[in-house]
């Protein structure tokens, strides 16, 4: 789960991170009460979404007037951000971050991330800050410095040196990085957070490190251990699918291809997944519909693949262990009449009572096409959507 920019913002001032002076506005007198609050003559506006690349996207204003800042909010306000991060279709802005503007003399990057191949938490420091990281690790890596930290020492005092002399930090500025690296560590740890990223983290001309911007990705599986943080969430940020199988406690994750995939287990849905790709189609979802499926969640499974237009044609893919295949085979039937399904529909059952569910299909009167084994599923339901595709462009 991800944060906004505020929210990880007052995180950061919760532990002693810091920060410039800011409040959140949703609307345009907000933002101008958010001004006289804060005081002084000119204010940074930043548009609150899940995505980065808001500089140069228009969603971060250094205003010059409080009229400036009301219009700022007025043209962000309700509308939809495109960043390079957002997707083509932007996301909603709905709240603003009002701050006093920081004088910049260096921008830097730190992040702090779970490295999961090393099992370790690592920092990555570069001085090439206030840009696209990945550009700056894909072209010169060497600008990269890469701290991993012991979970049974935490953050050591050489660690910290590494990084400042990286950065070219003076000696205020290491003590001052030194506090920010273990404070970090902590919030982290602490939050079960799976990133938290300052870009920038800015040298002000005073000569202090403040972050500048803040993100903060939250680890879901310890989301249980934080209920105050899981009241964070933004569900409009999110994809509106996988918001909607959240609720139904369904584990789907949207792609770009145009094959639905069912599926009960999670290593069943990848295997399903390779396989149809290796069959020369394009998922269009991970679906995981669990151990426990019943007609209701089977019905509730369709209605969310096919409220994906991309889809063409859906690979149904049970095993039955736990769950029978005549109640997977209902709750297909319940489904397809219910949904009213326009698209070709493969099923492949197998395991306990798969004989019984796949008669049942049969007798269903509906058009769906069985499939004897999941190559033989994956070959059929690819060759569907290439046909529903070219009825489509015929029609
Ligand atoms: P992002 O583009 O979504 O990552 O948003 P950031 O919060 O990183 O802001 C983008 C850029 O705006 C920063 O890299 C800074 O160069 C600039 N910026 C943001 N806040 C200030 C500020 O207070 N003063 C100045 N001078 N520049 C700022
Ligand atoms: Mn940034």
């Amino acid at each position: 789960m991800n944060l906004h920019e505020y929210q990880a913002k007052q995180l950061f001032k919760h532990y002693r991170i810091p920060i410039p002076a800011g409040a959140v506005a949703a609307t345009t007198d907000a933002a101008a009460d958010a001004c006289i609050q804060l005081g002084g003559s000119r204010w940074v506006v930043k548009a609150q979404i899940h995505a980065g690349g808001r500089g140069k996207a228009g969603g971060v204003v250094l205003a010059d007037s409080m009229t400036e800042v009301v219009d700022t909010a007025q043209r962000l306000l309700d509308s939809r951000l495109i960043t390079h991060q957002s997707g083509a279709e932007g996301l909603p802005v709905t709240q603003l971050l009002i701050e006093q503007p920081t004088a910049i003399a260096s921008e830097c990057y730190l992040s702090l991330l779970v490295n999961r191949a090393a099992e370790q938490f690592l920092f990555m420091a570069s001085s090439a800050g206030g840009m696209d990281i990945e550009a700056v690790a894909a072209t010169t890596p060497e600008q990269i410095l890469l701290v991993p930290v012991h979970s049974a020492v935490g953050v050591q005092p050489y660690q910290v040196r590494r990084i400042g002399f990286g950065l070219g930090l003076n000696d205020v500025q290491m003590k001052q990085l030194a506090l920010l690296m273990h404070r970090l560590y902590q919030l982290a740890t602490e939050c079960d957070a799976s990133l938290v990223e300052i870009n920038p983290l800015v040298i002000n001309e005073a000569g202090d490190l403040i972050a500048l911007d803040a993100k903060l990705t939250l680890d879901d599986n310890a989301l249980y251990r934080h209920p105050d943080l899981e009241l964070l969430r933004d569900s409009s940020q999110e994809d509106e699918r996988e918001a909607v199988a959240r609720a139904h406690e369904l584990n789907y994750i949207s792609l770009h291809g145009n094959i639905g995939c069912m599926v009960n287990g999670a290593g069943l849905a990848m295997a399903t997944m390779d396989l149809v790709k290796l069959h020369g189609g394009a998922p269009a979802n991970f679906l995981d519909v669990g151990g426990g499926a019943t007609a209701a969640r089977v019905t509730e499974a369709f209605k969310l693949i096919l409220s994906d237009s991309k889809v063409t044609a859906v690979l149904v893919n049970i095993f039955g262990g736990i769950v029978r295949c005549d109640l997977i085979a209902e709750g297909i039937m319940q489904a397809v009449r219910e949904v009213a399904v326009q698209v070709p529909i493969v099923v492949r059952l197998e395991g306990t009572n798969a004989a019984l569910g796949l008669q049942m299909l049969a007798e269903s009167g509906l058009a769906l096409i069985t499939a004897s084994s999941l190559s033989d599923a994956a070959n059929r339901v690819v060759a569907a959507a290439q046909r529903n595709n070219t009825t489509e462009a015929a029609a």
